[in-house]
């Protein structure tokens, strides 16, 4: 200590806005060299290498081999996959002196794409998976929480390449089997969620996230313990409701109802239901106008708008996100005054299904405005809703009987107790850092860019590609987070900057010759030591820093070591607090040492 470069700060840096920050800055991990752009002093370095270590071991035990790309690169490939611009503002782009564009790389699809174009023709190549861990670059919005969301940041990229889907799946399994064994190692709690639905199946991509209060990605959990993120969630399909009861749908005159809660008030004074129970938000069938933006296709030279609606229950808002991924690749937004001015059959405010869809087809209206109903909205369900005449709502209209839709689609807002995609039970909501992704790319990459091979019969086909990302600096910054207390971090034993620190105290060379006794003992046995020999530092000190550094096991030469011949030895945490021989010492932390890494 007394050589080291290092600096420990007692106060926390002002702008540190979460733990993992503050401690990492205060224990001279990293420093700030930018908003988001960070310098990695020794400590920091040596824990980095042990992740890296850890996730080199993992991929290449899955048989993917390293590469390594420059992180700047030029803009032709991603141009070709249209990232060049899609990117926005999140990339750093600059250019060389002759004026040629240059992008620092947020990622590498691209180019690990063209380097296997550029070697590899046969099936007989495949299947092969690369890797790199890199430098990566993005302008993010909000760099924030120190390492977790930075401009300048270190992943883990791999990418696969096989001839077919099977074998895709199979890299992707590969894979993430790779990632479930680099989380446990690391000792941080990780949640595979699914994110994405559709017909590619449920697995198609996940993300691994890091459960904890900072995060910024919501993910919605189930009893069974599978998880998803809000977009790829579904409901699952109700059983269809007997409405042999229900009274046949009537019209009845509802003014001063375009709201929701005027429509209640006003049915509760002038039509007050059958059962005796209020009319509520949930009786209510809401009626809503979106605009999908298409893009050109086979019937369009030029993006076109569709008007369309979709009802959903009253008590429930519209989540565009969610609703938006199942129109992709076309984009979503709330209808304008313009749109509605097309459609003068959606009396605002009074909009029911029963000009829509196919209500409106059978009447023999051409191209009637498509109708969706939100899958909260079953069949034989009976709805309070417009009758597209001013002041005048359907009482009892029944979704099966009296209309139909075009289409179930997942509209609403997904809350907290609403029932699992697999139906195992209520879903919760949890927040967390999304510390890795695997992803079924299919052949995006490979057509964009026009990496095919020859296959069995000679025929020229596609490479199926999976890509699959850690982020390194993050997954750091994750453990810090996870793994600290008030006095300081708390690293597992695997990646400590050392395994043990030495603590000399007090004014006697015998205390730190024992000390120092104690060091070499165990970097014989190979284990790594910090040994705090800083003279005229108080042992109040020198313990603040200890706890503040967080290497697990710390032993102490002090008084006791002087007067009684013993070491103190503790853990990080303060627990199991023994004195033992000086002469026992170095073994004592070694079969501690031993079962730590065996947690
Ligand atoms: P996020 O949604 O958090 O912005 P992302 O989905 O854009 O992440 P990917 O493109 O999937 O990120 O990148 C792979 C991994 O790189 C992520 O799982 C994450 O762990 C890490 N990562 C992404 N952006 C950052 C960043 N700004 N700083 C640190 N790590 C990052
Ligand atoms: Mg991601």
């Amino acid at each position: 200590m007394s050589t080291m470069f290092l600096r420990t700060l007692r106060e926390d840096p002002a702008d540190a806005d979460v733990d993992s920050a503050k401690l990492l800055q205060r224990a001279g991990y990293i420093r700030k060299a930018a908003p988001g752009i960070w310098t990695w002093l020794p400590l920091g370095l040596s824990v980095l290498n042990k992740i890296e270590a850890i996730i080199r071991e993992e991929i290449n035990g899955i048989g993917a081999q390293e590469v390594h790309f420059p992180a700047l690169l030029p803009r032709e490939p991603y141009e070709a996959t249209h990232r060049w611009e899609e990117y926005g503002d999140n990339i750093f782009r600059l250019k060389d002196r002759h004026q040629a564009d240059y992008l620092l790389a947020p990622t590498h699809e691209e180019m690990f794409t063209l380097l296997v174009k550029d070697m590899y023709s046969s099936y007989k190549d495949l299947p092969v998976t690369l890797y790199q861990i890199q430098t990566k670059y993005r302008d993010e919005f909000r760099p924030r929480a120190g390492l977790i969301r930075g401009r300048e940041f270190i992943m883990k990229d791999a990418y696969s390449f096989t001839i077919d889907e099977e074998g895709m799946r199979k890299a992707y399994h590969d894979e993430r089997g790779a990632y479930e064994r680099i989380f446990q190692r690391l000792d941080l709690k990780y949640v595979p969620v699914f994110a994405m639905s559709g017909p590619m199946g449920g697995s198609a991509s996940e993300e691994f996230l890091a459960p904890m209060a900072i995060g910024e990605d919501t993910f919605a959990l189930a009893p069974s313990g599978k998880a998803w993120n809000v977009e790829a969630l579904t409901t699952p399909e109700l059983p269809e409701i007997d409405s042999s009861n229900t009274p046949a749908a009537s019209k009845r005159p509802t003014p001063d109802a375009k709201s929701i809660e005027n429509m209640i008030a006003r049915a509760n004074a002038d039509n007050p239901r059958a059962d005796g129970r209020e009319w509520q938000a949930s009786d209510i069938l809401k009626n809503v106008v979106i605009t999908v933006k298409h893009p050109e296709d086979a019937d369009h030279d030029e993006p076109w708008r569709e008007v369309i609606v979709v009802g959903v229950p009253g008590d429930r808002t519209v989540d565009m996100k969610r609703l938006e991924a199942q129109f992709a690749p076309a984009e979503l937004e709330e209808a304008t005054e313009e749109d509605l001015k097309k459609h003068p059959e959606l009396v605002p405010g009074y909009i029911g299904p029963m000009v829509l869809g196919p209500q409106a087809k059978a009447a023999g209206v051409e191209e009637p405005v498509r109708y969706f109903v939100d899958a909260h909205v079953v069949k034989g369900s009976a709805w309070f809703t417009g009758a597209d005449e001013n002041e005048v709502d359907y009482y009892d209209l029944v979704y099966g009987r009296d209309f139909e839709a075009d289409g179930r689609v997942e509209a609403v807002e997904v809350r907290h107790g609403d029932m699992s995609p697999d139906g195992s039970g209520p879903l919760s909501f949890e927040r967390g850092v999304e510390i890795g992704q695997v992803f079924q790319l299919g052949l995006k990459y490979s057509n964009a860019l026009d990496l095919k091979v020859l296959d069995q019969n000679g025929k020229t086909v596609p490479v199926w590609m999976g890509c699959y990302g850690i982020g390194v600096s993050r997954v750091l910054a994750c453990i810090a987070e996870t793994h600290h207390d008030d006095a300081g971090l708390a690293w597992p034993a695997v990646i400590a900057p050392a395994q043990v620190h030495v603590v000399a105290t007090g004014k006697d060379q015998a205390a730190f010759d024992a000390a120092e006794k104690l060091v070499d003992e165990l970097e014989e046995r190979g284990i790594e030591v910090i040994y705090d020999d800083r003279p005229k530092v108080s042992p109040g000190v020198k313990f603040k820093d200890a706890e503040l550094i967080g290497v697990p096991l710390i032993a102490v030469a002090g008084r006791d070591t002087v007067n009684n011949g013993t070491i103190e030895i503790r853990n990080r945490d303060g627990s199991d607090k023994v004195a033992v021989a000086a002469a026992d010492a170095a073994a004592t932390l070694a079969d501690r040492l031993a079962a730590l890494l065996q947690r």
